[in-house]
């Protein structure tokens, strides 16, 4: 189509602008119906976000003034105006999350404008094929028929993306940050593809496949020992109880937690709350989530992570400006102690939560005593408030402190005087360590939980927590790691939160390895120089009562080349 039109045409192409837009909307608004059927109400959520951005004022008005003092056509102006603002935004590792949506919005605007129509952009051969893609928007992510999608590569996007999150949902094996994967990989390559490890193996040898298939039918076995395992107690084989708890960070994942055997969750993750959403949750609305996830634990807690927000982590709901470094900017409890209206409205439905159940409240990166200070007065404020205004709720409840910064480590003992316990957020207190990024596929290599640094300080971090009388747990994603959820009970912790799929393999880990062994293992880490060491160390101990190859998916692949491996939990299973 032309680029430029004549003044005559000006009022014509403002109004094909507008009845794209009505358009484009009504595609998002049956997308995310169909979406709500198969995936879910979090997961529907996602267009509510684009439909906004598909309907932003601003935007469309700095659109219109284009096309009237230019006299461009809509779509040319359309195309200036999305390359403008995506310029803008990609300069800042918050906004990169949304950039996924513009692009969505943008290819439908045009194809609209433009007048491609076909239900969808895309279509997808009725054989079983793997998608390697520059960018997953989740639109596209969901429309994926699972009979012949059989795994994802996305060279954008880390665990933490919506398209992620949604392959995760619908049970399609991905690999996210595979950088350069669209220029290595030509379509009609055989892949063999590992969302587990985050491993990509091109044209795979005979032996390869053999190997793999090797490892699937292992695999298999394993999860029939594992079923085995679920109604079992979690006790070490001395006998010794370990509590072993759930982390829950979508409401789909209340049901597979329960049936699994989670006693409690460890962390609830509130931020997906908030993802894709316009607007923040009520008041009424956390309460009743977190009462729907209480009664589903009778008897066991459940601890409430207050929103994490920030580092990549911003919803579309909190506009904030943009800053050099996120991770090390404003985040977590910094966000929730300056902004009450965010932090208040979650403490009191804590609070309500926990009227007759055990409902604990967790606060995440914390860096300094004050922090805590001051977040215990605002729940004491908050339980006051809800006394005298005779609404049903707890008089307080417990506050945890996450230990995820070495600060926080090196003033555990001080932290233990204001804290009713402890959980190690092991991703972020390797992030900030080791000073790797978790979500940059480069540094893969270097995020690893088992360097001696993070060993010694999760030593450190038993005895203080024994010192003070307060229980210390770990809900980062190590002890979700068979192997080093060994090193962790022979470090002496007595309680877990894993991700309920790992549950049973985990459950069957504490089942299996005798304590002492574990402590073995535990010791010879802490005298390890390095991450190696350490997991040599507990390959060896450990691989006296365990095939070790059932627990590292990685093992079973020798020679493979490697386009990306990323940390446990960037790919989606
Ligand atoms: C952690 O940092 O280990 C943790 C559990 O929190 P998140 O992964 O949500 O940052
Ligand atoms: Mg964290």
């Amino acid at each position: 189509p032309d680029r430029a039109v004549r003044t005559d045409q000006v009022d014509a192409e403002l109004r094909r602008l507008r009845e794209a837009v009505d358009s484009v909307v009504g595609d998002l608004r049956d997308l995310g119906q169909r979406v709500l059927k198969r995936a879910g109400p979090e997961e529907s959520r996602i267009f509510d976000a684009q439909i906004l951005m598909a309907q932003d004022e601003d935007f469309l008005a700095s659109v219109e003034t284009l096309i009237r003092n230019n006299k461009l056509s809509a779509e040319t102006a359309y195309e200036f105006k999305a390359l403008e603002l995506r310029n803008q935004w990609s300069g800042a590792a918050r906004l990169r999350e949304r950039l996924a949506d513009l692009h969505a919005i943008q290819l439908r605007m045009l194809n609209q404008l433009m007048g491609r129509s076909g239900p969808e952009p895309w279509s997808v051969p009725d054989e079983h094929v793997i998608i390697v893609a520059h960018e997953l928007s989740p639109g596209l992510t969901v429309q994926l028929d699972r009979e012949h999608v059989v795994g994802l590569v996305s060279e954008e996007g880390t665990r933490t993306a919506h398209a992620a999150i949604l392959a995760h949902s619908l049970g399609i094996p991905a690999v996210m940050g595979a950088v350069g994967a669209l220029a290595e990989i030509p379509s009609g390559t055989i892949l063999l593809l590992d969302g587990q490890s985050g491993t990509i193996v091109l044209d795979p040898t005979r032996g390869e496949l053999e190997e793999a298939k090797t490892q699937v039918s292992r695999r298999h076995r394993l999860e029939l020992q594992l079923e085995a395992v679920v109604d079992a107690p979690a006790v070490t084989p001395s006998g010794r109880p370990i509590q072993l708890m759930g982390n829950v960070d979508l409401p789909e994942e209340i049901e597979p937690a329960v049936r699994m055997g989670a006693q409690g969750v460890g962390l609830l993750r509130t931020e997906f709350l908030l993802t894709g959403r316009a607007t923040l949750p009520t008041e009424n609305e956390q309460a009743e989530y977190f009462r729907r996830i209480a009664s589903a634990f009778p008897g066991h807690p459940v601890i409430i992570r207050s929103f994490d927000l920030g580092g990549d982590k911003f919803p579309v709901a909190f506009k904030t400006s943009a800053e050099a470094n996120p991770f090390l900017g404003w985040r977590s409890i910094r966000v929730c102690l300056d902004e009450p209206e965010v932090f208040r409205p979650q403490v009191r439905a804590i609070l309500r939560a926990a009227a007759d159940r055990d409902v604990q409240l967790m606060l995440p990166l914390v860096t300094l005593v004050e922090e805590v200070e001051q977040a215990r007065a605002i729940v004491q404020e908050e339980a006051d408030a809800l006394w005298k205004d005779g609404v049903r709720a707890a008089r307080s409840v417990p506050v945890g402190v996450m230990m995820e910064t070495p600060a926080a480590v090196l003033i555990a003992d001080h932290l233990a005087e204001v804290s009713d316990f402890f959980s190690v957020g092991t991703n972020d207190l390797t992030q900030y360590t080791m000073a790797v990024d978790r979500g940059n596929a480069r540094l893969a290599d270097r995020f690893t939980p088992l360097h001696p640094s993070i060993v010694r300080q999760l030593h450190q971090l038993v005895a203080i927590g024994r010192a003070a009388n307060i229980p210390v747990s770990v809900c980062g994603e190590m002890a979700s790691e068979a192997l080093s959820a060994v090193l962790l009970l022979g470090l002496g912790y007595q309680c877990l939160s894993v991700s309920p799929p790992t549950l049973p393999l985990v459950k069957w880990v504490i089942r299996t390895v005798p304590e002492p062994a574990a402590r073995q293992a535990a010791e010879s880490a802490l005298q390890a120089r390095s991450a190696e060491e350490v997991s040599e160390a507990l390959r060896s101990v450990v691989g006296e009562y365990i095939d070790v190859r059932l627990l590292d998916p990685q093992s079973a692949l020798p020679g493979r080349r490697r386009v990306a491996t990323l940390p446990p939990g960037t790919a989606a299973p």
